[in-house]
Order: structure tokens, then sequence, then C-alpha cells
């Protein structure tokens, strides 16, 4: 690490906890801490704790939780240092260059630096064409409408015709081996060690992951001697780059979909360029897939409005429909737009212009009209029999909503409109939700957490109830108190390795800063075990039962004074772990049988322990 802890833990100040997550995810104030729907693991009730005096984060059902950095990293996905690097930004401290070298020892940086490079490389390659491959490559740009602060926006570039540009370039920069280069996809290896540039003479899309780095490219073809047949072709998949989990443009989108509570998703990624330049921002595209159940859940941490737009085309409504299920499936709102057959955003924006697309955005489908119209235009709603497959068909589409009073309203909705009974209609989808069941069972790749005592008893189920007393009071009480077990506390007390291991770092910290922040100690705990045990006791039981019966009877609601009594609590675990250990002692002598007179005097100490008013 070449930061410093000073900066790290300056930086960390910097960045409030609270701030911080609810960039991310929706979070509410609970008594006097935050909650917030987990986006670690899939929440209902929002199970994740946020403290802002203790400035960490837990979640009670997967366990998720550590301070902001943590977070950041967890949730983006990136390096300890990365999130460093990203929170000093946002708090508009100033890293010197020194500080913040890539540790190219670690392979995940590795990667993000190998793409860093390589999209500089291509662009500056755009930028500095000379001659007719210039007059070609420029041609096709144009064509495409491409402006010059777009191509910057995005980062467009070149990879030149030729076995070898790219990898002259880095292999003379000397940072990078070969191999390295194979891992990120962008040399191919031939037999006996020779290698050749994976892109060449296309067109180079960076792909940015959400917090804006480039993690994998897109090429477009543009010479006719191409050997390669594909309109596109795409970075292999790399461990900062799986094609599932990766939204073309969200890191351009983000901050729009949730102004606007909406995204368009469209197919490509000249659909979403088009888009942006017609200041339309608020879209995502798939790359190099169709659209997966990944891609959906990350989009609903941003809105739960989800339009999809497509081609009027078999392909495009083919590719409306899987992405229609998947939606539906997550319990976002659908809307769809189709475009014209043959037609893409590009060509409606050149034909009728930015208002004239924006009417065809405005004229979005639900769920039963888009349907409808597949019907009517194939002219298949006349007679009774495809009126059935019709109904079939959107209530097929309805069975995937997991919400029931939303299927309830869709099946009210068809009733009226189709003049048929709800009764019939509910029978046919509780038909298909069963057939449903059957054929995607076991269906869920999600690992649900194990329940939450299971889990307890594993880890923790040999720590004595004072030892875990003694860390809450560590996180929770007043300076008394803290400073009455700092001198009263020894640390033969403790039976629990895992407790002892805490209580080291916490009097060192007392010592050195003359405070416990729980957010910034989180980091030095040994184990998993430990971090866990310091987050679930930041959350002291009170706070916890308070959010329980504010959730249960929110109408009832009213906020409780935190009565514990430290000091007194403090005084009394003191005792407890004086008399447990003086009993031990006895224990010990009579099975050693030695200095059996002496229990006597240890039984009158424990007495007075018991007597004394502390
Ligand atoms: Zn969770």
């Amino acid at each position: 690490m070449r930061i410093s802890n000073e900066k790290i833990n300056e930086i960390a100040r910097a960045n409030d906890i609270v701030d911080v997550i609810s960039q991310y995810v929706r979070v509410k104030k609970a008594g006097k801490n935050f909650i917030a729907l987990c986006p670690f693991h899939p929440d209902k009730n929002p199970s994740m704790n946020i403290s802002q005096s203790k400035q960490v984060y837990h979640c009670f059902s997967c366990k998720a939780g550590g301070n902001v950095y943590t977070f950041v990293q967890n949730y983006e996905k990136i390096s300890f240092m990365d999130a460093v690097i990203k929170l000093a930004e946002r708090a508009g401290i100033e890293l010197k260059q020194s500080e913040y070298a890539p540790d190219l020892n670690n392979e995940i940086t590795k990667l993000f630096e190998i793409n860093k490079l390589a999209a500089k490389f291509y662009f500056d390659n755009l930028i500095k064409l000379q001659g007719e491959e210039k007059d070609f490559v420029y041609e096709y740009l144009d064509k495409r409408k491409l402006k010059k602060n777009t191509i910057v926006t995005f980062g467009i570039g070149y990879a030149p015709k030729g076995w070898n540009n790219l990898h002259s370039y880095f292999i003379d920069n000397g940072l990078f081996t070969e191999k390295d280069l194979v891992k990120a996809g962008l040399l191919r290896e031939k037999e006996n060690n020779r290698y050749y540039d994976t892109f060449r003479g296309r067109i180079i899309f960076p792909i940015f992951n959400e917090s804006g780095k480039p993690v994998a490219f897109g090429a477009r073809k543009i010479y006719d001697d191409d050997e390669i047949a594909g309109k596109y072709i795409n970075s292999p998949e790399t461990p900062v780059y799986q094609k599932r989990q990766v939204l073309y443009g969200l890191n351009f989108a983000a901050d729009d979909i949730r102004r606007k509570n909406e995204v368009i998703i469209v197919e490509g990624y000249m659909d979403l360029i088009s888009l942006h330049q017609s200041g339309i921002n608020n879209v995502v595209a798939s790359s190099g897939t169709a659209f997966t159940i990944e891609q959906v859940k990350l989009l609903a941490r941003y809105t739960n409005n989800i339009t999809l737009l497509f081609d009027a085309d078999a392909a495009g409504v083919k590719a409306a429909k899987s992405g229609m299920l998947l939606v539906l499936e997550e319990d976002l709102n659908l809307n769809i737009v189709t475009l014209p057959e043959g037609e893409d955003p590009d060509s409606v924006i050149s034909i009728k212009g930015v208002e004239g697309f924006k009417k065809f955005l405005e004229d979005k489908k639900s769920l039963i009209e888009f349907i409808t119209l597949l019907y009517s235009k194939d002219n298949k709603l006349s007679k009774p029999e495809d009126k059935a497959l019709f109904v079939k068909e959107v209530i097929s589409y309805i069975s995937h909503i997991p919400d029931a009073i939303k299927r309830a309203f869709y099946i009210q909705d068809i009733a009226r409109k189709y003049n048929l009974y709800e009764s019939e209609l509910h029978e046919e989808l509780g038909k298909i939700i069963r057939q449903n069941k059957k054929e995607s069972f076991p269906k869920s790749s999600v690992v649900i957490p194990q329940n939450e005592k299971t889990a307890e008893n594993k880890k923790s189920g040999k720590i004595p109830a004072e030892e875990m007393e003694l860390i809450e009071i560590f996180l929770s009480a007043d300076e008394d108190s803290i400073t009455y077990l700092e001198n009263n506390l020894e640390i033969n007390f403790i039976e629990s390795k895992v407790i002892k291991e805490i209580v080291e770092i916490f009097l060192d910290e007392l010592i050195n800063s003359g405070e416990i922040n729980p957010g910034m100690i989180l980091n030095k705990m040994p184990s998993e075990e430990a971090k866990t045990i310091v987050r679930e006791k930041s959350f002291s039981k009170y706070s916890i039962s308070e959010y329980d019966s504010f959730d249960k009877h929110n109408l009832l609601y009213t906020p409780r004074k935190d009565t514990t009594d430290y000091r007194q609590h403090s005084r009394d675990l003191i005792k407890k772990f004086k008399i447990k250990n003086i009993n031990k002692i006895i224990e010990e002598k009579r099975r050693s049988k030695t200095g059996l007179n002496e229990i006597v005097k240890l039984r009158q100490m424990i007495l007075e322990i018991q007597n004394s008013k502390e």
C-alpha cells in the first residue's frame, strides 16, 4: 500500500458513509441509524443498517458489511486502492501521483491499467491518422454522423490495419508481458509463442464499467476485406469484464437515469451514441450479449421504470420478448417502444429529427398493448380462437410478475378490454404459474444466505455472552464507561480468541487515538469473523429492535430514547469477569487438589466483589 494510513483516514472522514451509500441505493432514516435494501443479496425488506456515528454498514441477512471503502469496493467491484482514489476525488482531496501509482502486482489492477492504456492507444491512433487511411475512416465516422465531442466523450478509437501495432506499442513501453495482454484479450497467441493483435482495422468502442473504467472493447468492421465476418467483435471475458454484468453506457447514463427515474434500453453501441448526441442520456445498451437478468438487477438499483426500445422486425421483437420476461420477473415497470421496421434510432432521428424521435418515446406501450399490437398487425384478433391464443400469451407473461397485486390489475385490465370473466383469467393464470414452477425449478442462481441463527451458531456459538457485551460497550458507551473498561479489564479475562484479538485492537486504538472509530478500525481486524462481530455490535440491540417495531407498526411508531445505562453496565461486566476468573482458579485448585486452603479466601474475594459499590 502506498497511501499512508493518515491519508486513508482523512479521506474516510471526508466521505460520510450515509452520503456515499445514498448515491448508490435509496437510504432512509430509522431511529438513530439508517436502513436500505441491501444491494449484495436479493433483499425485499431493508436489511442493511448504516450507522452514521460509527461509519459502518452491516446487512443482517447476508452479513455483508464494512466501512465506506468496503461499500464502494464491493458495489463497484474495484480494488481497495481504486476505492480510495474514487473517494478522494469525491471529497476533493488531492493525491500526489506517487501516492497512487497502480499496484501492478494485483491482477485486477493490472487488467484495468492495460485496458486504460489500450483505450488511449486506439484513441490516439484515430486522432493521428494520416493519408488515405484517415480519409477512409473519417468518411465512415461522418456517415455515422459522429460528432467530434462524441468521439472524445466515448473514447472512440481506431485499431490500425496490421498484425502487431498494439503489440509493439505495449512491448515498447515495457510494463506488461505478452501473457498479460493475452489475458486482457488484446493479443492472441499463435503456436510457438507468437502473438498478434486481436483487433485490426476496426473502429473501437471502449466498454466502460459502472465507474467509468474501460474494461473491454467492441470493434466495428469497416473494411470489405476484413477477414472476420462479424460486424462487431468484442473482447473476450476477463476477470474485469463479465459480459452478462456490464451495460454499455451505464457510466454515462447513471445520473440521468436516477433523475428521470427511467432507463431506455437499446440494442447497440451506435443506437446509444446517437441518442446521446440528441440529448437523450438515460440510455444503456447490452454489450455483446442478449439482455441478461444480471443487467436487469443492475438497472433496478437506479430505477423501477424500464423502457425497451426495439426495431419492429422479427429479430427485434424476439429480443423484446425475452427482455420483457426478465423485466417482469424482477418486478419492475415495463414499457415498450417500437420503431418502424428497418429503422433504428439513428435513422429515425435523421428523418424526423429529435422531436420526431421523442414522439416515438412518448408513445410507450404497456405489455398488453404491445402484444395486442403484434396480434392485430398479423390480423389475428378477429376470430375467437385467435383471441383465446392472444389472451393465453398475455397471461403467460403476466405469470412471470412476482407481485400478486400487480398481476390482479393486469388481469382486470384484460378482462375489461376483451369482455371476459376475471375469474376465468385467474384460473388460467394459476395453471400457468403452477406450470412455470415445475419447469423452472431450481431456477435461481442466487445463493440464499443461511438463516441467521445457524450462521450465528456456527461462527460465534462459543463466545460467552459477557464477552459480546464487552464489545458492545466498547462500541457504544460514553467515554467514562470506556475508560473504566480500559483501566479494569485484564486481557486474560477473555476466553474467546477472536474477542481477545478485537479487544487488543480496541485498546491499542484507545491509546493511539483516544477513541474507537468502528469505520476506521475495521481494516485492522484480523479475520472476517472479527469484522462481522464489530459490525453487528455497532448496531446495538436497542437500535435494531427499534427498527423492527418501526417497520411493523409504523403508525404507532414513536422514537425511543437509548436508555442503556452504560456506566453501570461496564461496572457490572468487570465484576462478572473478575468473579468468573476467580471461579476458574477455584476450579483448577479443586482439580489439581493443591492449595485447597486458599479456596475459602478466594470465595471471600468473590463476596467482596459482589458487594462492592462500583
Ligand atoms: Zn445483504
